[in-house]
């Protein structure tokens, strides 16, 4: 992925980001807007890997089961990063890049919006604004009461390479890693050092229950939320894929597939893919005011506003309303493509060292959807 290269680095930054966009929060003390509940089974199409306590093995349900389990906080971080991509939301984990998270609970953004906040503000005092989606941990569904065996990667912690300027030339980006569906162990590194760390994590195959409740929703939030659990499905992304052999001629790779998440640990090795199956249903929706008033009538929504809601949603497809380049690259990196010949590895220091200026391939030259996706 370094220009004049075959392979390709395991993460690209997208972006810029576009500004925050902020608006008065609906607050919890009275009930508003939508609420319900979402749950599936999200299944693992890659192995997968989320740190426990020592870090080396699969974080287990605390205490009582001993079952394995994608913590809560893992899984809700994961969406909240996808919720401030797509709904142009503030980035609290900027580290060196740039600060803008909220600091004010009357001005939020729709990530601090849904999945809560705690600042600082202006004259250092707390500001905290409770969530309004939460999550279970992710308990893994156990065939016959057995545990699936595990395997054993022996990785490098953290990116393996130098401040490289030409890589981060905009701080306005986000990280995120490709999929990685056939050649999930090749990024090397020196096998001898002591930074490497032997990990085990479950095979590909694995299912997780999930579930996730939410209440006082706007139509806007809970488009975003529907868009960034369901994502898209048929896209296809062609990119320009320079190969040695053809010495510099420009080839261009065709990928297609449907869009999935990517969690936990060791993700630069092509671990941790991860596809979410689940419907979300009507029955399980509700007007928080109706909930508050009588709460022995379900409160169901009726159809105009579920079809209100599942437009807003669908916004944000490839060619909607909201699209935008931004969201064009994201779908590049949310694409898992079976046929995906790519190899993806980091380059090493000799190759920092010889190639300072030379910056990442373009990873996206066109992208169209395959076939219309029918909206339920
Ligand atoms: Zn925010």
């Amino acid at each position: 992925m370094p220009k004049n290269e075959a392979f390709w680095n395991p993460y690209r930054l997208i972006g810029p980001t576009e500004e925050v966009r902020r608006y008065e929060p609906q607050t919890h003390e009275k009930y508003q807007g939508f609420g319900g509940k979402i749950q599936g089974i999200a299944r693992a199409i890659t192995p997968i890997f989320v740190g426990g306590r020592d870090g080396n093995t699969f974080r287990t349900k605390v205490a009582d089961t001993k079952v394995d389990a994608i913590p809560a906080t893992s899984f809700k971080g994961m969406l909240r990063n996808l919720v401030e991509v797509v709904g142009k939301g503030c980035n609290v984990v900027a580290g060196d890049g740039v600060k803008n998270a909220c600091k004010s609970d009357k001005q939020l953004c729709m990530a601090c919006a849904m999945f809560g906040m705690a600042q600082r503000d202006e004259n250092s005092k707390n500001v905290v604004f409770p969530g309004k989606v939460f999550f279970q941990d992710l308990v893994l569904r156990q065939k016959s009461g057995k545990t699936p065996s595990r395997g054993t990667l022996t990785i490098r912690p953290g990116a393996p390479q130098p401040k490289h300027e030409a890589f981060y030339s905009d701080r306005r980006r986000r990280k995120f890693y490709f999929h990685q569906p056939n050649i999930w162990t090749n990024a090397p590194f020196k096998e001898d050092s002591k930074l490497n760390r032997k990990i085990k994590y479950l095979p590909a195959g694995v299912e997780f229950d999930f579930a996730l409740t939410f209440y006082n929703l706007t139509l806007e939030e809970l488009g975003v939320l529907l868009y960034c659990l369901e994502l898209e499905k048929g896209i296809e992304v062609k990119v320009e894929c320079p190969d040695q052999s053809l010495k510099g001629k420009k080839t261009e790779l065709t990928l297609s597939g449907d869009l999935h998440h990517k969690i936990g640990g060791a993700r630069p090795y092509g671990l941790g893919s991860l596809a979410l199956e689940f419907e979300a249903k009507r029955e399980d929706f509700y007007r928080c005011q109706d909930r508050y008033r009588d709460f022995k009538t379900s409160g169901s929504i009726t159809e105009e506003e579920w079809d209100r809601i599942r437009q807003e949603k669908e916004k944000y497809h490839l060619g909607g309303e909201y699209d935008s380049q931004l969201l064009k690259q994201l779908r590049a990196m949310l694409l898992y493509a079976e046929e995906d010949p790519r190899k993806f590895q980091y380059p090493d220091l000799d190759w920092f060292l010889k190639n300072k200026e030379v910056g990442l391939k373009e990873f996206l030259s066109s992208i169209r959807r395959l076939n219309r996706e029918k909206s339920t």
